[in-house]
Protein backbone atom coordinates (compact mmCIF):
# COMPACT_ATOMS: atom_id res chain seq x y z
CA UNK A 1 0.00 0.00 0.00
CA UNK A 2 1.19 3.39 -0.63
CA UNK A 3 1.16 6.53 1.32
CA UNK A 4 -2.29 7.87 -0.03
CA UNK A 5 -3.74 4.68 0.57
CA UNK A 6 -2.84 3.37 -2.99
CA UNK A 7 -2.51 -0.24 -3.69
CA UNK A 8 0.53 -0.38 -5.87
CA UNK A 9 0.29 -2.42 -8.82
CA UNK A 10 -1.95 -2.98 -12.04
CA UNK A 11 -5.07 -4.98 -12.02
CA UNK A 12 -7.73 -6.30 -14.88
CA UNK A 13 -10.77 -4.39 -14.34
CA UNK A 14 -14.36 -6.61 -15.09
CA UNK A 15 -17.12 -4.15 -15.10
CA UNK A 16 -20.15 -6.00 -16.24
CA UNK A 17 -21.70 -3.13 -18.16
CA UNK A 18 -25.16 -4.70 -19.30
CA UNK A 19 -27.01 -7.82 -18.37
CA UNK A 20 -29.73 -7.91 -20.47
CA UNK A 21 -29.76 -9.95 -23.42
CA UNK A 22 -31.21 -10.39 -27.28
CA UNK A 23 -30.30 -14.03 -26.91
CA UNK A 24 -30.99 -16.75 -24.64
CA UNK A 25 -28.44 -19.70 -24.98
CA UNK A 26 -28.83 -23.05 -23.55
CA UNK A 27 -25.96 -23.36 -21.68
CA UNK A 28 -26.16 -20.05 -20.43
CA UNK A 29 -26.82 -18.79 -16.91
CA UNK A 30 -28.27 -15.24 -18.50
CA UNK A 31 -31.46 -17.21 -19.49
CA UNK A 32 -32.06 -18.08 -15.58
CA UNK A 33 -33.91 -16.14 -13.71
CA UNK A 34 -31.64 -15.52 -10.94
CA UNK A 35 -29.55 -13.27 -12.55
CA UNK A 36 -29.81 -9.67 -12.16
CA UNK A 37 -30.74 -7.81 -15.29
CA UNK A 38 -29.16 -4.16 -15.18
CA UNK A 39 -27.15 -1.89 -17.19
CA UNK A 40 -24.67 0.89 -16.20
CA UNK A 41 -25.24 4.20 -18.02
CA UNK A 42 -22.57 6.74 -18.02
CA UNK A 43 -22.36 8.83 -15.10
CA UNK A 44 -22.54 6.02 -13.40
CA UNK A 45 -19.61 4.82 -14.74
CA UNK A 46 -17.87 8.14 -14.03
CA UNK A 47 -18.87 7.96 -10.68
CA UNK A 48 -17.13 3.96 -10.37
CA UNK A 49 -14.02 4.67 -12.30
CA UNK A 50 -13.18 7.85 -10.49
CA UNK A 51 -13.57 6.13 -6.94
CA UNK A 52 -11.52 2.88 -7.90
CA UNK A 53 -9.27 4.50 -9.85
CA UNK A 54 -7.90 6.33 -6.65
CA UNK A 55 -6.48 3.39 -5.55
CA UNK A 56 -5.47 0.66 -8.42
CA UNK A 57 -3.95 0.94 -11.80
CA UNK A 58 -6.21 -0.69 -14.21
CA UNK A 59 -4.06 -1.96 -17.23
CA UNK A 60 -6.85 -4.17 -18.77
CA UNK A 61 -10.74 -2.88 -18.93
CA UNK A 62 -13.14 -6.16 -19.72
CA UNK A 63 -16.75 -4.29 -20.48
CA UNK A 64 -18.51 -7.49 -20.85
CA UNK A 65 -19.37 -10.94 -18.93
CA UNK A 66 -22.87 -12.32 -18.29
CA UNK A 67 -24.82 -9.72 -20.83
CA UNK A 68 -25.14 -8.39 -24.63
CA UNK A 69 -22.90 -5.10 -23.93
CA UNK A 70 -24.52 -3.65 -27.04
CA UNK A 71 -27.71 -3.23 -25.79
CA UNK A 72 -25.85 -0.47 -23.61
CA UNK A 73 -26.42 2.64 -25.22
CA UNK A 74 -23.56 4.48 -23.55
CA UNK A 75 -21.18 1.90 -24.45
CA UNK A 76 -19.56 4.45 -27.04
CA UNK A 77 -19.19 7.22 -24.41
CA UNK A 78 -17.43 4.56 -21.59
CA UNK A 79 -15.31 3.00 -24.06
CA UNK A 80 -13.85 6.61 -25.14
CA UNK A 81 -14.03 7.74 -21.26
CA UNK A 82 -11.99 4.58 -20.80
CA UNK A 83 -9.29 5.37 -22.91
CA UNK A 84 -9.07 8.90 -22.68
CA UNK A 85 -9.97 10.04 -18.95
CA UNK A 86 -8.63 7.35 -17.61
CA UNK A 87 -5.95 6.20 -20.39
CA UNK A 88 -6.54 2.44 -19.62
CA UNK A 89 -4.18 0.60 -22.45
CA UNK A 90 -5.87 -2.48 -23.25
CA UNK A 91 -10.35 -2.26 -23.41
CA UNK A 92 -11.88 -4.44 -24.66
CA UNK A 93 -15.71 -6.73 -24.69
CA UNK A 94 -17.68 -9.78 -26.05
CA UNK A 95 -21.08 -9.76 -28.15
CA UNK A 96 -23.26 -11.89 -29.89
CA UNK A 97 -22.64 -9.62 -32.85
CA UNK A 98 -26.45 -9.79 -33.70
CA UNK A 99 -26.56 -5.79 -33.31
CA UNK A 100 -23.17 -4.95 -33.84
CA UNK A 101 -24.00 -3.85 -37.73
CA UNK A 102 -21.84 -1.48 -39.44
CA UNK A 103 -23.00 1.35 -37.92
CA UNK A 104 -22.48 0.56 -34.82
CA UNK A 105 -19.16 -1.27 -35.50
CA UNK A 106 -17.67 1.86 -36.37
CA UNK A 107 -19.00 3.80 -33.69
CA UNK A 108 -17.22 1.23 -31.28
CA UNK A 109 -14.06 1.32 -33.32
CA UNK A 110 -13.78 4.84 -33.16
CA UNK A 111 -14.53 5.66 -29.77
CA UNK A 112 -11.04 3.53 -28.90
CA UNK A 113 -11.81 0.06 -28.48
CA UNK A 114 -8.96 -2.53 -28.78
CA UNK A 115 -10.31 -5.75 -28.97
CA UNK A 116 -13.88 -7.31 -29.49
CA UNK A 117 -14.77 -10.78 -29.38
CA UNK A 118 -17.86 -12.60 -31.37
CA UNK A 119 -19.80 -15.11 -29.32
CA UNK A 120 -20.35 -17.45 -32.12
CA UNK A 121 -21.33 -20.61 -30.90
CA UNK A 122 -21.79 -23.00 -34.11
CA UNK A 123 -20.70 -23.33 -37.29
CA UNK A 124 -23.90 -23.47 -39.09
CA UNK A 125 -27.46 -21.69 -39.00
CA UNK A 126 -29.66 -24.74 -37.47
CA UNK A 127 -27.18 -25.84 -34.99
CA UNK A 128 -26.63 -21.70 -34.05
CA UNK A 129 -30.36 -21.28 -33.83
CA UNK A 130 -30.35 -24.63 -31.02
CA UNK A 131 -27.96 -23.24 -28.79
CA UNK A 132 -28.27 -19.44 -28.91
CA UNK A 133 -32.90 -20.03 -29.74
CA UNK A 134 -32.37 -16.88 -32.47
CA UNK A 135 -32.17 -17.69 -35.91
CA UNK A 136 -29.10 -14.74 -36.25
CA UNK A 137 -26.49 -17.10 -37.67
CA UNK A 138 -26.17 -15.70 -41.01
CA UNK A 139 -26.62 -11.65 -39.44
CA UNK A 140 -24.10 -12.15 -37.30
CA UNK A 141 -21.50 -13.94 -39.80
CA UNK A 142 -22.59 -10.63 -41.85
CA UNK A 143 -21.42 -8.09 -39.08
CA UNK A 144 -18.28 -9.89 -38.22
CA UNK A 145 -17.20 -10.21 -41.75
CA UNK A 146 -18.18 -5.98 -42.18
CA UNK A 147 -16.46 -5.42 -38.80
CA UNK A 148 -13.24 -7.33 -40.17
CA UNK A 149 -13.68 -4.95 -43.10
CA UNK A 150 -13.38 -1.75 -41.07
CA UNK A 151 -10.68 -2.66 -39.08
CA UNK A 152 -8.36 -4.02 -42.21
CA UNK A 153 -9.33 -0.72 -43.78
CA UNK A 154 -8.80 1.61 -41.14
CA UNK A 155 -8.47 0.10 -37.59
CA UNK A 156 -5.71 -2.39 -38.22
CA UNK A 157 -4.57 -2.89 -34.50
CA UNK A 158 -7.76 -4.16 -33.34
CA UNK A 159 -8.15 -7.56 -32.10
CA UNK A 160 -11.15 -9.79 -33.44
CA UNK A 161 -11.30 -12.92 -32.07
CA UNK A 162 -14.07 -15.40 -32.18
CA UNK A 163 -15.02 -17.55 -28.96
CA UNK A 164 -17.04 -20.87 -29.09
CA UNK A 165 -18.34 -22.54 -26.91
CA UNK A 166 -18.62 -26.28 -27.67
CA UNK A 167 -17.83 -29.82 -27.46
CA UNK A 168 -16.93 -30.50 -31.10
CA UNK A 169 -14.01 -31.34 -32.12
CA UNK A 170 -11.54 -28.07 -32.66
CA UNK A 171 -10.52 -28.59 -36.49
CA UNK A 172 -14.00 -29.31 -37.31
CA UNK A 173 -14.79 -25.84 -35.79
CA UNK A 174 -11.76 -24.06 -37.28
CA UNK A 175 -12.23 -25.28 -40.82
CA UNK A 176 -16.04 -24.39 -40.26
CA UNK A 177 -14.99 -20.76 -40.19
CA UNK A 178 -12.16 -20.78 -42.47
CA UNK A 179 -15.48 -21.96 -45.13
CA UNK A 180 -17.48 -19.61 -43.97
CA UNK A 181 -15.46 -16.39 -43.35
CA UNK A 182 -13.13 -16.90 -46.56
CA UNK A 183 -10.80 -14.71 -47.18
CA UNK A 184 -11.75 -12.62 -43.63
CA UNK A 185 -10.88 -15.33 -41.64
CA UNK A 186 -6.83 -14.44 -42.05
CA UNK A 187 -7.94 -11.14 -40.28
CA UNK A 188 -8.85 -12.31 -37.30
CA UNK A 189 -6.83 -12.54 -34.00
CA UNK A 190 -7.86 -15.91 -33.13
CA UNK A 191 -10.53 -18.46 -31.86
CA UNK A 192 -10.90 -19.54 -28.69
CA UNK A 193 -12.70 -22.59 -27.38
CA UNK A 194 -14.67 -23.39 -24.11
CA UNK A 195 -16.00 -26.47 -22.98
CA UNK A 196 -19.56 -26.05 -21.46
CA UNK A 197 -19.56 -24.92 -18.04
CA UNK A 198 -22.91 -24.13 -16.55
CA UNK A 199 -26.58 -25.77 -17.19
CA UNK A 200 -29.87 -24.46 -15.51
CA UNK A 201 -30.61 -25.94 -12.07
CA UNK A 202 -27.43 -27.63 -10.78
CA UNK A 203 -26.42 -24.03 -9.30
CA UNK A 204 -22.88 -23.60 -11.33
CA UNK A 205 -21.30 -26.55 -12.29
CA UNK A 206 -22.71 -28.86 -15.27
CA UNK A 207 -21.75 -32.22 -13.19
CA UNK A 208 -19.98 -32.28 -9.52
CA UNK A 209 -19.00 -36.17 -9.71
CA UNK A 210 -16.68 -35.38 -13.12
CA UNK A 211 -13.68 -34.70 -11.32
CA UNK A 212 -11.77 -34.00 -8.27
CA UNK A 213 -8.66 -33.01 -9.02
CA UNK A 214 -8.28 -29.16 -8.40
CA UNK A 215 -6.83 -27.14 -10.94
CA UNK A 216 -5.87 -23.02 -11.36
CA UNK A 217 -8.15 -20.28 -11.01
CA UNK A 218 -8.92 -18.80 -14.92
CA UNK A 219 -9.80 -15.58 -13.18
CA UNK A 220 -7.42 -14.83 -9.94
CA UNK A 221 -8.88 -12.43 -7.44
CA UNK A 222 -5.23 -11.30 -6.49
CA UNK A 223 -5.18 -9.51 -10.02
CA UNK A 224 -8.82 -8.89 -11.12
CA UNK A 225 -11.43 -6.71 -9.73
CA UNK A 226 -14.97 -7.77 -10.90
CA UNK A 227 -17.91 -5.04 -11.18
CA UNK A 228 -21.57 -6.11 -11.14
CA UNK A 229 -23.71 -4.26 -13.67
CA UNK A 230 -25.43 -2.75 -10.40
CA UNK A 231 -21.82 -0.95 -9.87
CA UNK A 232 -21.79 -3.23 -7.06
CA UNK A 233 -18.36 -5.04 -6.20
CA UNK A 234 -18.62 -8.33 -6.95
CA UNK A 235 -15.79 -11.06 -6.99
CA UNK A 236 -15.84 -13.18 -10.36
CA UNK A 237 -17.71 -13.51 -13.52
CA UNK A 238 -18.31 -17.19 -12.61
CA UNK A 239 -20.86 -15.60 -10.11
CA UNK A 240 -23.24 -15.80 -11.92
CA UNK A 241 -25.93 -14.86 -9.74
CA UNK A 242 -24.20 -11.96 -7.99
CA UNK A 243 -24.13 -14.07 -4.98
CA UNK A 244 -21.01 -12.73 -3.72
CA UNK A 245 -21.65 -8.87 -3.16
CA UNK A 246 -18.80 -6.14 -0.94
CA UNK A 247 -20.90 -3.15 -1.32
CA UNK A 248 -22.19 -0.19 -3.88
CA UNK A 249 -18.81 1.31 -5.72
CA UNK A 250 -21.39 4.17 -5.87
CA UNK A 251 -21.99 4.62 -2.13
CA UNK A 252 -18.81 3.09 -0.55
CA UNK A 253 -14.95 4.01 -1.08
CA UNK A 254 -13.24 1.39 -3.10
CA UNK A 255 -10.91 0.50 -0.46
CA UNK A 256 -12.94 -0.19 2.26
CA UNK A 257 -14.51 -2.64 0.40
CA UNK A 258 -11.41 -4.30 -0.82
CA UNK A 259 -10.30 -4.58 2.64
CA UNK A 260 -13.23 -5.79 4.13
CA UNK A 261 -12.86 -8.83 6.22
CA UNK A 262 -15.21 -10.85 3.76
CA UNK A 263 -12.63 -9.93 0.45
CA UNK A 264 -9.42 -10.48 2.32
CA UNK A 265 -10.81 -13.86 3.60
CA UNK A 266 -11.84 -14.51 0.23
CA UNK A 267 -8.11 -13.72 -0.88
CA UNK A 268 -6.55 -15.73 1.75
CA UNK A 269 -8.27 -19.05 0.43
CA UNK A 270 -6.16 -18.24 -3.02
CA UNK A 271 -3.35 -17.55 -0.93
CA UNK A 272 -3.43 -20.83 1.07
CA UNK A 273 -4.88 -22.77 -1.87
CA UNK A 274 -7.61 -23.72 1.00
CA UNK A 275 -11.47 -23.39 -0.27
CA UNK A 276 -14.51 -24.06 2.01
CA UNK A 277 -16.35 -26.89 0.36
CA UNK A 278 -18.86 -26.44 -1.74
CA UNK A 279 -18.06 -22.61 -2.41
CA UNK A 280 -17.82 -20.97 -5.38
CA UNK A 281 -14.41 -21.83 -5.95
CA UNK A 282 -14.21 -24.92 -4.59
CA UNK A 283 -17.15 -25.98 -6.72
CA UNK A 284 -15.11 -24.14 -10.03
CA UNK A 285 -11.77 -25.70 -8.91
CA UNK A 286 -12.78 -29.38 -8.94
CA UNK A 287 -14.60 -28.74 -12.12
CA UNK A 288 -12.41 -30.26 -14.86
CA UNK A 289 -14.21 -29.22 -18.05
CA UNK A 290 -13.96 -25.84 -17.25
CA UNK A 291 -10.21 -25.92 -17.77
CA UNK A 292 -9.97 -26.60 -21.74
CA UNK A 293 -10.49 -23.24 -22.89
CA UNK A 294 -7.59 -23.64 -25.95
CA UNK A 295 -6.22 -20.80 -28.22
CA UNK A 296 -6.25 -21.75 -31.63
S1 LIG B 1 -23.98 -16.60 -24.13
FE1 LIG B 1 -23.98 -14.40 -24.55
S2 LIG B 1 -25.48 -14.19 -26.20
FE2 LIG B 1 -25.88 -16.14 -25.25
S3 LIG B 1 -27.46 -15.70 -23.69
FE3 LIG B 1 -25.44 -15.63 -22.70
S4 LIG B 1 -24.91 -13.47 -22.72
FE4 LIG B 1 -26.53 -13.77 -24.26
S1 LIG C 1 -15.04 -18.82 -9.30
FE1 LIG C 1 -13.16 -18.61 -8.08
S2 LIG C 1 -11.80 -20.21 -8.87
FE2 LIG C 1 -13.40 -19.92 -10.38
S3 LIG C 1 -12.56 -18.47 -11.86
FE3 LIG C 1 -13.75 -17.32 -10.32
S4 LIG C 1 -12.26 -16.69 -8.76
FE4 LIG C 1 -11.33 -18.34 -9.99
Amino acid sequence: MGRSGQINKSFKVNFDLCTFCNHQCTFCSNSDDRTIKSSVNFSDFIAVLDNVTQYIKINNLSLSAKGEILLNKDLERIINASKNIYKVPYVYFSTNGSILNYQRSKTVLEAGVDSIKFSINAIDRETYKKKHLKDDFEKVIENLKKLIFLKKDKFPKVKIFISVVTDEAQDKIINGFKTILQESYEELDGILLYALQYTPKDNHIQNQNILVERKYCLISPLNEVYINSDCSLGFCCKDYFDEINFGSLLESDFLSLYNSSKYKNLRKCFINNDFKENSLCYNCLTYEAQKEEKRC
